[in-house]
């Protein structure tokens, strides 16, 4: 079975099911097959068979879906965009992309309506291997915004390894989506629910700002399988009442996007005794995720930073120094080869030959990652463009963090280099404290510098430490690290 019928069975096995609930609004499997079928017959009398990519933009409104899976069906990729975007980025995607249109919820509730006879299948496009599924955007570190093409093989693949993985109950799990569908976190919980006939719950952006509705919302959604950025998890641990009591039906917690603090990890663990907790890691140009692996509290104790884990089966990961695999257990930059891996940036060859070639026969790409291997398992030692110097000195700003969350006091933190006239002039950490201790800023700074002091050269030990309750959130739902830096200016 291919990706649209092992969704659209389910229009035929549970038609009454819930497909999608976001803010009240539900949509069930048997709308979303005939709605979506409705707007692929309409959009392929609109448009020329060109494979051209369709916009769409909203928010969490069921006509997110079937504009997604009616776009896919009329032979088209569509390109996710989040309603909070500013119409000049807007403008730039749309012109990058060469996109046929652009959609919102209200055009694709008109496209939609019901009309006398039932939507003809026989139109219906099933996507070969190599057609685009999707496109989703993201800010590249010149500014400009690249299109990662992820091809229907590309999603197959990944779908195929969390579904063996996860064995997930047929038509019976309801799947947490907290990321923006523009963010290729909300891939993971969106088609892990589509194809195993399950629900997918959305929280609204709305409802994630206020946090008094946004835990009742979480106490009557029945999820299953919790799937967000470590980010938001750490929010709803700073509410007391956020335990198995609150969700008694989760069995999962699926991470990634960032760093998966252990002080996270063991607390949700602590929190919710009957759920598993896993960490995954991914670029958006290997489709969401390559790695995996389930934190026990074995591997609290045993490892801080956490591990991303284990590739997944068909793929290959290689740490590379100057084009070369480096020696086992040294850092280098991480490569992910793989049917996971995009086709390349939208009209953008100069950008994808930069990041993309073959390995032994399979597709690659630079993550500009740093990892490197221990016991069999990835670990993640930051970005290569966080990589600064401070005074002469060659600095990984992930390795500070990394250390600081090793810390027994420290629940999460971030590290932000402080510029001046474009250099660093000084670090600054942000730290999230497991408990404030009845000690002050100044007591606590001291303790932390000089543990810190005893895993890491002075000349990385940041000069000021701010401590905060909890991070403010990008729209992803990672930690937002310009908002930080601007608060110290
Ligand atoms: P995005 O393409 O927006 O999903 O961002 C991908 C980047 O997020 C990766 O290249 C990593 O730098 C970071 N990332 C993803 N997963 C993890 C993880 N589990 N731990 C640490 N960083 C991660």
């Amino acid at each position: 079975m291919n990706l649209i019928e092992q969704i659209d069975q389910w229009s035929r096995k549970t038609p009454g099911r819930n497909a999608h609930i976001s803010d009240g609004q539900t949509l069930t499997y048997a709308e979303l097959t005939q709605r979506s079928n409705a707007l692929a017959e309409s959009l392929s009398k609109q448009l020329p068979a060109d494979h051209s990519p369709i916009a769409v933009q909203g928010h969490k409104e069921p006509e997110m879906l079937i504009a997604f899976l009616g776009i896919v069906k009329s032979g088209h990729p569509y390109i996710p965009l989040d309603s909070s975007l500013p119409s000049q980025r807007v403008e730039t995607i749309l012109e990058t992309a060469k996109a046929a249109m652009l959609l919102t919820p209200d055009q694709v509730k008109e496209l939609v309506k019901p009309s006398q006879a039932d939507p003809s299948t026989h139109s219906i496009h099933h996507p070969a291997p190599e057609d685009a599924w999707y496109i989703i955007f993201t800010s590249g570190s010149t500014g400009e915004p690249k299109g990662v093409v992820i091809t229907c093989g590309c999603l197959e693949s990944f779908i195929h390894w969390i579904s063996c993985e996860h064995d997930f109950a047929e038509g019976a799990e309801t799947f947490l989506n907290q990321a923006p569908f523009s963010f290729d976190l909300s891939v993971m919980d969106l088609y892990a629910s589509l194809v195993s006939g399950g629900t997918l719950f959305s929280l609204t952006k709305d409802m994630i700002a206020d946090p008094k509705r946004l835990f009742q919302v979480l106490r009557h959604s029945e999820i299953s399988c919790w799937v967000s950025t470590p980010s938001f998890a750490q929010f709803c641990l700073t509410e007391p009442a956020f335990k198995e009591q609150m969700i008694p039906q989760v069995k999962k917690f699926w991470f990634c996007g960032e760093t998966l603090a252990p002080e996270v990890a063991g607390s949700l663990l602590e929190r919710f005794p009957k759920a598993e907790v896993w960490n995954t890691y991914g670029p958006t140009e290997a489709t969401v995720a390559t790695t995996s692996i389930r934190i026990t509290q074995e591997i609290i104790k045993r490892y801080s930073p956490l591990p991303v884990g284990k590739p997944k089966p068909d793929c290959e990961i290689h740490i590379l120094e100057n084009g070369a695999d480096v020696k086992s257990g040294e850092r280098g930059e991480i490569v992910i080869a793989g049917p996971n891996v995009s086709a390349g940036y939208i009209h953008r060859p100069d950008l994808t030959e930069r990041a993309f070639y073959q390995v032994n026969h399979m597709r690659a790409y630079r993550t500009g990652d740093l990892g490197h291997y221990q016991d069999g398992y990835l670990f993640f030692d930051g970005r290569m463009d966080f990589q600064i110097k401070l005074h002469g000195y060659r600095i990984e700003i992930g390795d500070i963090e990394n250390n600081l969350h090793a810390l027994t006091s420290v629940r999460d933190a971030v590290v932000i280099p402080i510029m001046k006239n474009n250099k660093a002039d000084y670090l600054a950490a942000f730290v999230v404290l497991k408990e404030r201790m009845n000690k002050s800023d100044f007591e606590i700074t001291r303790t932390l510098k000089r543990e810190l002091g005893g895993r890491l050269p002075d000349y990385m030990i940041p000069r000021k430490f701010i401590f905060v309750e909890q991070f403010p959130m990008t729209h992803n739902g990672k930690a937002d690290r310009r908002k930080l830096a601007e608060g110290l200016k």
